[in-house]
């Protein structure tokens, strides 16, 4: 009876398997389908300065909705694009679109945009010149660009990573470390790596305002941070009692629903002339 129900649940757990593997080759195809088609969209995220209450930055968020009108989320597509290495058009595209609508960002100010890279874009041998040129074709400053790196990417360390770093930083591009603290790489090798800007991740940030250990782990990373001249931005904000706190603990930089959601461009203008 035992052994019968194994079985079964085998072949429940198999079939569920293989419905997933082809959901994933339709979702390849659609994606494919929405890369060619110029179908992708960009949401942009306020990153505001706890100092000033101004916009200093907006993230680039990638949105797709299927031509039947399915949302499908990053969390989601993301991850299959870098599978099948559809990330790398996907990726270029997105920068060549933020670098576009920041144009029509600075009429309320200095606003810089920051966006998103896979492991696979920022190891193309390529790539530090492929960003180049999206600058200059899009005529845009090197300064209203950010670079949105995992920590994972950076934890290899090795002599190419940090190379490219510094090239991104001698021609005045930020780069900033993406949901610090979920990547087990230890606060020193930070002082190695010419990044600008931490971004503590949502964990972190959840919990801040009752609980000991995650003010204690968040005030240590800021004072690290701030030692090495680094920026620190707080994701995931959603309430007051978040800012108070993580205020208190001396951070700078906020991003979260508590301010603002990720937004289509014309939506983000409307915003920014309220509060840029
Ligand atoms: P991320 O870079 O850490 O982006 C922040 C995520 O947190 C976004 O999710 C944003 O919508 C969400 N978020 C912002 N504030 C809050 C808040 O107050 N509460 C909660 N619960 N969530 C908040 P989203 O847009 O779903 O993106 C998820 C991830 O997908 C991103 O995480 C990033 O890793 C990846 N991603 C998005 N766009 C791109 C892209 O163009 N390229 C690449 N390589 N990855 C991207
Ligand atoms: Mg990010
Ligand atoms: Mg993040
Ligand atoms: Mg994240």
């Amino acid at each position: 009876q035992a052994k019968l129900q194994g079985r079964n649940h085998f072949q429940i757990y198999q079939a569920a398997n293989n419905d997933n593997y082809q959901a994933n080759v339709i979702l390849r195809s659609e994606f494919q389908q929405a890369i060619d088609d110029d179908a992708l969209q960009l949401h942009y995220q306020p990153i505001i300065d706890l100092h000033s209450g101004r916009v200093v930055t907006v993230e680039a968020l990638m949105r797709w909705i299927t031509p039947d009108g399915r949302f499908i989320s990053p969390g989601e597509f993301i991850p299959l694009a870098e599978s099948t290495g559809q990330i790398i058009p996907a990726g270029r595209w997105a920068l060549r679109k933020a670098c576009t609508d920041v144009h029509e960002m600075q009429q309320f100010g200095a606003i810089r945009v920051a966006v998103n890279l896979s492991a696979l874009q920022f190891h193309r041998a390529d790539f530090f010149d492929q960003v180049q040129q999206i600058l200059e074709e899009t005529g845009t400053p090197a300064d209203l660009l950010e670079l949105e790196l995992t920590e994972s990417i950076l934890m290899e360390n090795s002599n190419h990573t940090i190379e490219v770093l510094q090239r991104f930083k001698e021609v005045g591009i930020r780069v900033a470390i993406d949901d610090f603290g979920t990547g087990f790489s230890g606060l020193s090798y930070l002082k190695k790596l010419p990044v600008s800007k931490l971004k503590i991740d949502r964990i972190f940030v959840q919990d801040i305002d009752q609980s000991a250990s995650d003010q204690a782990i968040t005030a240590g990373v800021i004072n690290m941070a701030t030692q090495v001249d680094m920026e620190v931005i707080a994701e995931g904000v959603e309430t007051l009692a978040q800012i108070t706190m993580l205020k208190q603990l001396g951070c700078g930089y906020i991003q979260g629903f508590y301010y603002a959601k990720p937004m289509p461009l014309e939506e983000l203008k409307v915003y920014l002339a309220q509060h840029a």
